[in-house]
């Protein structure tokens, strides 16, 4: 116990952690220090994409730790150029800025979106549009753009000039995009939200009216990015090239590692001097995002994930039908949510799904969300729904208030 203690006493309390401590994990396998072992069906918040402990991306990370990890970005390094390069030839952006995390992904697009419109001396364009119910982190700017509230309090005054309307709502997002308009940032899948997948026409006809409007469109592709939809992206369900996007989450396998990738023709918005990281696109991160994309070539794991996907969803809504517990079940490739009926307690459920050996997260408040390592196999897809179908046999409740 006196892991747990310790951890109580000195860890800042601005989480709401399990009583676990973990120490060690292979594939989809975690295991504490009392030697437990758990299903990871959560992948540390859709990060660890290619499974804990893979032999490849540990050798990568320790071959290059023992090279060269850190020049700083007074000069260029092999590992991030080669980096680029292999993300410039896989998606439609043309040029990288590389970070540490989603927040930071997302700070580099809102700064694009402001200074682009500067440098074409259109100082009158320094409105951004983002969604209800979005998640895009948790620096002031970021945090700015976050369309939920309870992430707000106590933090005023946040960045002024930002506006939200309803996730999903193409007429909503016509009426907010205007000539003040620098940019709209938007999630293709609302992932902490709760696992909310728009209407199909929704991205497509938000960059009509960005391109009406003479808008940026921006796509935080944070949660969403390399594989977990069944796409490299999932812009590429939609066909449309947004002007920058934000990836973090999986592309560095766990390594620490963000990037905000953008089109050459708003690439003059970021011009030198107007943005830095010093960590950024370090050698070591760099590297261990390389062995990431051969991680996924080698096992092919864009194709498992849409092909997991798909089961996994399917299971998912035959579990819906059967318990009254479960309300709904949405979402795309291996990033699936199940929403609770109203009367039970999630975070109770969650708990003694865990008790049970099983790892999953909630987002939204209400929903259960699934968003497994990238390498899960149908028989561990199959363990964990069976842990959550013993508890939503008789599942907590919430407390009568
Ligand atoms: C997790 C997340 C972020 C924040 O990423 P951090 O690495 O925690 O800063 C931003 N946007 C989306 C969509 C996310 O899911």
């Amino acid at each position: 116990m006196t892991w747990l203690q310790d951890a109580e006493r000195v860890m800042l309390g601005t989480y709401r952690q399990a009583p676990v401590v973990f120490t060690r994990g292979e594939g989809c396998r975690l295991e504490d220090t009392d030697g437990r072992r758990y299903l990871d069906l959560s992948a540390g918040i859709a990060v660890a994409s290619v499974g804990h402990g893979h032999p490849r991306l540990a050798r990568a990370i320790g071959d290059q730790a023992a090279r060269l990890m850190h020049v700083s970005n007074l000069f260029y390094n092999d590992r991030a150029v080669e980096l680029a390069r292999a993300l410039v030839e896989r998606t439609p952006f043309d040029r990288i800025f590389f970070c540490n995390s989603g927040t930071e992904a997302n700070e580099t697009m809102l700064k694009l979106a402001r200074r682009y419109w500067y440098e074409q001396g259109d100082t009158g364009r320094t409105e951004l549009v983002a969604a209800t119910g979005s998640f895009h982190g948790r620096t002031m700017g970021a945090l700015s753009l976050t369309g939920q509230p309870k992430h707000h309090t106590g933090m005023d005054p946040l960045l002024s000039g930002v506006r939200h309307v309803p996730y999903g709502d193409a007429e909503a997002l016509r009426d907010a995009v205007g000539t003040q308009t620098a940019a709209v940032v938007l999630e293709p899948v609302q992932g902490e939200g709760g696992v909310v997948v728009p209407p199909d026409e929704y991205l497509r006809r938000a960059r009509d009216i960005c391109d009406h409007a003479g808008a940026l469109l921006l796509l935080d592709e944070v949660q969403t990015c390399y594989g977990r939809t069944g796409r490299f992206l999932a812009l590429e369900h939609t066909g449309i090239e947004p002007d920058a996007c934000a990836l973090a989450k999986g592309m560095g396998g766990g390594f620490p590692l963000g990037a905000m990738l953008c089109r050459e023709r708003v690439a003059g918005g970021l011009p030198p001097g107007s943005h830095a990281s010093t960590f950024g696109g370090n050698a070591l991160a760099c590297a261990a995002g390389l062995a990431v994309l051969a991680i996924f070539d080698e096992e092919e794991l864009v194709r498992h994930a849409s092909a997991q996907g798909e089961s996994l969803g399917r299971s998912l809504a035959e579990r819906v039908s059967r318990h009254a517990a479960a309300v709904d079940v949405r979402g795309r490739g291996l990033l699936r949510g199940l929403q609770l009926a109203p009367d039970v307690d999630p975070v109770a459920v969650l708990a003694r799904i865990r008790e049970r050996g099983v790892l999953l997260s909630v987002a939204g408040g209400d929903v259960l969300r699934f968003s497994p390592p990238l390498v899960v196999s149908a028989a561990e897809i199959d363990e964990g729904l069976e842990a959550v179908d013993a508890v939503l046999q008789d599942p907590p409740r919430k407390e009568p208030s």
